[in-house]
C-alpha cells in the first residue's frame, strides 16, 4: 500500500481522520505509541448535532446511536442567582442537540472500522519527525519498531499527537498557553428525579459542573474546581464527596448519589501559533486544546477533519495534489471557527474560576434575560451544536 498521508498519534482525532481520508480513497498509516491509551478513560463526550452529521457521513452513526444517549435540552444556571436558561432542540429546529457517548466505546468503534479498512494501516510504537536530509524541504518520519528503525517519506504528515505534541516541538511551532489553575474531575452521578435527555451546566463562584446524561437518571459529571488547595484524597471519603458535590450542584435534581471512581485533569488552553509547516499539519489537541466545560474540543476537531477531507478530496478529484494550496486553504477556512470556539469556551472557563467577579454578579439575571432573547440563545445553541460559519459539506443537510 502506498501511504500518501502519515498520521502521528492514533487517538480519537487520528483515527477519525484516517477514516475520513479512507472515505475519499486516500490511504494512510497511523503511528500510535500506546495501544491502550483510552483503557482507563471514564469520560463521556457530548457529541454535537454537527458532529453526528460528520460521523454519519463516515458511516458511523448507526453504531453510535445504538451506544449513546440523546441530549435534547441544556439547562444553564448560576448558583444562588436568579434566572437560568434552557436551550431546547425543538426551538432550534433540530431533533436533538447531540448525543453523549463513552470515550472508551467511541474508541472501540473507531478501532473496529479501522481494522476492516483496506486503506488504513496502524503501527504501534514511537515515531519521530526528522528533516529531509538532502533538501531540508520536507519532513519524514522515523519509526522505532521491532528493534529496527524504519523511515517513511509521506506526501503529508498530520500530527494528531495530543496536547504535548512532540511533532509540534520538532517543528519549532510555539503555543499560546493559559493555565486555568483548575482541575476537572469526572464522576458518575445518579439522580432521584428523572429529567430525561437534559444536560446541565451549573456555574458557581469558583467552580462549575457539567452533567452529561447517559441514561434515564444517570449522568457523567465534569466537576471543575480551583487547583489551589485542591486535595485529591478528600474525594476518597464518599460522605465528603456526596455532600460537597450536592452543595455545588444544588437541589434541582434532588439528592444526587456520586460514585468515587474518578480521574483528574489539570486544565489549560493551548493554541498553536501555526497550523502547519512544510509538509506537516497539526490537527486535534496538538493544534488546539480547550477548557472542557462546554464539551467543545472533539467537536471542533471533527469539523477540522471534515474540512481536511473535503479539501483533499477536491484535489484528488482533479488528480492534482497541491500541498501548499491545501494547507493555506485549510488555514483560512478553519481560523474563524477556532477563534470563536476558543473565545466562547475560554469565557465559560473564566466564569468557573475566581476571575470576572463583576460578570458573575450579573450572570444570573443575564441568563434570565438571555432566555427571553431568542437571538442571543440562538447564537449560543448554534455554537454548541457546531452549526455556525462556513460548514464542510459533510455537515450540510
Ligand atoms: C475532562 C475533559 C472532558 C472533555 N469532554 C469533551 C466533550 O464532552 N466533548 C468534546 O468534544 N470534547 C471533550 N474534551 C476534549 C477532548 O478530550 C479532546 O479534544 C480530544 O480527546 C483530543 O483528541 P486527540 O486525539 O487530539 O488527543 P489525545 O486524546 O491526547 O491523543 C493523542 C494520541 O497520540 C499518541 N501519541 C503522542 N505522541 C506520539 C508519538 N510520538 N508517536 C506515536 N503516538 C503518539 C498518544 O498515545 C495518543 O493516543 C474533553 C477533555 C477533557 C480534558
Amino acid at each position: 500500500m502506498s501511504y500518501q498521508v502519515a498520521i502521528v498519534g492514533g487517538g480519537l482525532a487520528g483515527k477519525a481522520l484516517a477514516l475520513a481520508l479512507a472515505d475519499i480513497s486516500i490511504g494512510s498509516i497511523i503511528f500510535e505509541r500506546e495501544k491502550e491509551f483510552y483503557s482507563n478513560d471514564n469520560r463521556v463526550f457530548a457529541l454535537s448535532n454537527g458532529s453526528l452529521r460528520i460521523l454519519d457521513h463516515l458511516h458511523l452513526l448507526a453504531e453510535i446511536e445504538a451506544d449513546s444517549y440523546p441530549i435534547e435540552k441544556i439547562h444553564i444556571s448560576y448558583a444562588k442567582k436568579f434566572g437560568s436558561s434552557l436551550i431546547h432542540a425543538s426551538e432550534e429546529n433540530v431533533d436533538i442537540l447531540g448525543r453523549s457517548m463513552s470515550v472508551k466505546k467511541l474508541n472501540e468503534l473507531l478501532n473496529e472500522k479501522i481494522a476492516i479498512s483496506e486503506l488504513i494501516d496502524i503501527r504501534y510504537g514511537d515515531v519521530e519527525l526528522i528533516k529531509d536530509q538532502k533538501e531540508g524541504e520536507s519532513y519524514q518520519l522515523k519509526y522505532h519498531g521491532f528493534g529496527h528503525d524504519f523511515q517513511f517519506d509521506p506526501v503529508l504528515i498530520i500530527a494528531c499527537d495530543g496536547l504535548n505534541s512532540s511533532v509540534r516541538k520538532t517543528l519549532g511551532i510555539k503555543v499560546i498557553e493559559e493555565d486555568y489553575q483548575q482541575i476537572a474531575s469526572i464522576f458518575n452521578v445518579s439522580a432521584r428525579k428523572e429529567v430525561q435527555f437534559t444536560a446541565f451546566e451549573r456555574f458557581a463562584r469558583d467552580s462549575a459542573i457539567a452533567m452529561i446524561p447517559n441514561g434515564k437518571n444517570h449522568y457523567t459529571a465534569v466537576w471543575v474546581m480551583n487547583a489551589k488547595g485542591f486535595d485529591q484524597d478528600k474525594f476518597k471519603d464518599s460522605q465528603y464527596l456526596q455532600s460537597a458535590f450536592n452543595q455545588s450542584f444544588g437541589k434541582r435534581l434532588g439528592l444526587l448519589k456520586v460514585k468515587d471512581n474518578t480521574s483528574f485533569f489539570p486544565l489549560k488552553r493551548s493554541i498553536s501559533e501555526l497550523s502547519h509547516k512544510k509538509n506537516a499539519l497539526m490537527v486535534g489537541s496538538s493544534a488546539i486544546h480547550l477548557h472542557p466545560i462546554a464539551g467543545q474540543g472533539y467537536n471542533l476537531i471533527l469539523r477540522d477533519i471534515a474540512v481536511v477531507a473535503e479539501l483533499l478530496g477536491n484535489q484528488v478529484k482533479k488528480n492534482n495534489l497541491n500541498l501548499k494550496q491545501f494547507l493555506n486553504d485549510y488555514d483560512q477556512w478553519r481560523h474563524e471557527d477556532h477563534r470563536k470556539v476558543s473565545m466562547f469556551t475560554h469565557g465559560l472557563g473564566k466564569l468557573s474560576s475566581r476571575s470576572l467577579p463583576f460578570v458573575k454578579e450579573f450572570f444570573g439575571i443575564g441568563l434570565f434575560f438571555f432566555d427571553t432573547l431568542s437571538e442571543g440563545k440562538n447564537i449560543l445553541s448554534k455554537h454548541t451544536m457546531g452549526l455556525t460559519g462556513r460548514m464542510p459539506k459533510a455537515m450540510i443537510r
